[in-house]
């Protein structure tokens, strides 16, 4: 029995379908992809075909970031055997899923593409010069490819599909590397530019990640952002929900790269969602939510490879057991800085000054611990923490501590049972906690320990709370 048959279309059949890298890395996974959105199209009302938006092929973005790295040292030949080897893997990927005259146009394609990149990093290999607007050039390439392949691929197949270049409708800031959406200007050129095609019965296939400037300069969300993109689009568009398909069952209850057998979370809230992304559970880009609670549109997360399993649910009212912990998540390589004020205990006004030098470099912190005289907090971007440092310990005695690692409980419930927290700290009776913190929200407690622990810490959390 074909699987796809038994797709968890559940009720909504207005949707956006975003497929991960692995969920597009050869032929092979593109055709389980084709096979779910011909499921879901079937299923559809003929003005409203799924949208669908894909990563870039598996590692592709690392390999172009690696041949922004080999650009920034003037090494433009092997910048262009690097994209040579991408050209042709997306050449081989194409070939196994296309055919004819199809083929043959997509193959120019993407050559013409490769070219115009090629000749770009020799020129910035020339310059050594590899600006954050001309890395984010240079990575978009990944879901341009991709996303070619895909609507090409669907086409050939006899799914009425068009490819939609997502750097004309996802208008951003000038962020590079880390854009920011302008959700207006989105959504008038989704009203514009995907719309029509959706009410005319084709499915629009658009790449995730990318976007441009209202000047027309090319961007990136940030690692990962193709689920954000969806999450964007799918608001502006005002789908019944957001498909995030991936290479697990769903949400799990703790990273299954630490504890090897996690259990599944059929059900959490937007919050819980929230704190989970934000804090390292890499199924879900931290930003994803934003868009979907403004418009109150629940998620799901899916297996590509097993599109018959209901997968995570993700809404305004989930909700897991009652009493229950919902998840565990961690977030490893922090770094603790501890802050002591050099004046006689916390003069008025230390808060402020301490955090407008993060701010001024620009490097959040994920957990802040206070006492009378100092403060603590963890920092995961430690690109400018030289400078943090040089600027505080002109008011304070600062100690940085590497190789720390945040580990979180989450669950609505945390409010409501004070037991959860007394269980978490007794099972971590043998780990050496740094720092502990809950936030105001009270759906989270953090915990800073030793990333060497973490292994330990989130197996003995799991076997107290899902086993
Ligand atoms: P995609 O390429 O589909 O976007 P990602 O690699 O970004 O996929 O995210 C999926 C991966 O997230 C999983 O393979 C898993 O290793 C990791 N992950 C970390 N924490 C969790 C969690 N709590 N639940 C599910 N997956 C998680
Ligand atoms: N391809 C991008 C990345 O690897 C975006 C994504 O996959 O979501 O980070
Ligand atoms: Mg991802």
């Amino acid at each position: 029995m074909n699987p796809v048959n038994h797709v968890n279309l559940v009720n909504p059949v207005n949707v956006i379908m975003k497929f991960g890298g692995t969920s597009v890395a050869d032929a092979e996974a593109m055709n389980r992809v084709l096979a779910i959105v011909r499921a879901t199209l079937a299923g559809s009302p003929k003005d409203k075909p799924p949208v669908v938006v894909v990563s870039a092929m598996s590692k592709v973005t690392d390999r172009l970031i690696e041949t922004g790295r080999v650009t920034t040292l003037g090494w433009g030949d092997q910048g262009a055997t690097l994209l040579r080897e991408l050209l042709e893997r997306h050449i081989a990927v194409a070939t196994g899923l296309v055919a004819g005259g199809a083929l043959a146009g997509l193959i120019d394609t993407l050559r013409a593409d490769f070219a115009a990149l090629t000749d770009m990093v020799r020129a910035w290999a020339a310059a050594h010069e590899m600006t954050p607007r001309a890395h984010d050039e240079l990575v978009a390439m990944g879901e341009l490819a991709s996303s070619r392949i895909v609507a090409t691929a669907f086409a050939d197949s006899g799914i009425p599909a068009v490819w939609v270049d997502a750097r004309r409708v996802l208008v951003t800031d000038d962020e590079y590397t880390a854009a920011l959406p302008d959700m207006d200007a989105t959504c008038a050129r989704t009203s514009e530019l995907v719309a029509p095609k959706r009410a005319a019965g084709q499915v629009a296939v658009l790449g995730g990640f990318i976007g441009a400037t209202a000047g027309g300069v090319t961007t990136t969300l940030g690692r990962g952002g193709s689920d954000y993109s969806a999450a964007i689009f799918g608001a502006c568009l005002d789908v019944d929900e957001i498909q995030i398909w991936t290479d697990v069952d769903g949400m799990l209850a703790a990273d299954p790269r630490v504890v090897s057998v996690p259990r599944l979370v059929p059900q959490l809230s937007f919050a819980e969602a929230s704190e989970l992304a934000y804090f390292g559970a890499k199924v879900l880009h931290p930003s994803t939510i934003l868009p979907a609670i403004s418009k109150n549109i629940p998620v799901r997360i899916l297996n590509s490879r097993r599109p018959e399993v209901a997968g995570t649910r993700i809404s305004a009212d989930g909700r897991g057991d009652s009493g229950a912990l919902t998840a565990l998540a961690c977030k490893r390589g922090v770094t603790v800085v501890d802050i002591t004020s050099t004046r006689m205990l916390m003069a008025h006004g230390f808060l402020r000054r301490l955090f407008e030098v993060f701010e001024r470099f620009k490097t959040p912190v994920d957990v802040v611990t206070t006492s009378e005289v100092s403060v603590s907090v963890t920092v995961d971007n430690t690109r400018r923490l030289d400078d943090v440092v040089a600027n505080l310990t002109n008011f304070a005695d600062v100690a940085c501590e590497p190789e720390m690692a945040i580990v979180c409980i989450v669950g609505e419930n945390l409010r409501s049972n004070p037991t959860l927290f007394g269980r978490a700290v007794n099972a971590l009776a043998h780990v050496p906690l740094r720092l502990v913190s809950q936030a105001a929200s009270r759906r989270n407690i953090t915990f800073v320990l030793r990333d060497a622990d973490v292994p330990e810490a989130m197996n003995r959390l799991h076997d107290e709370f899902f086993k």
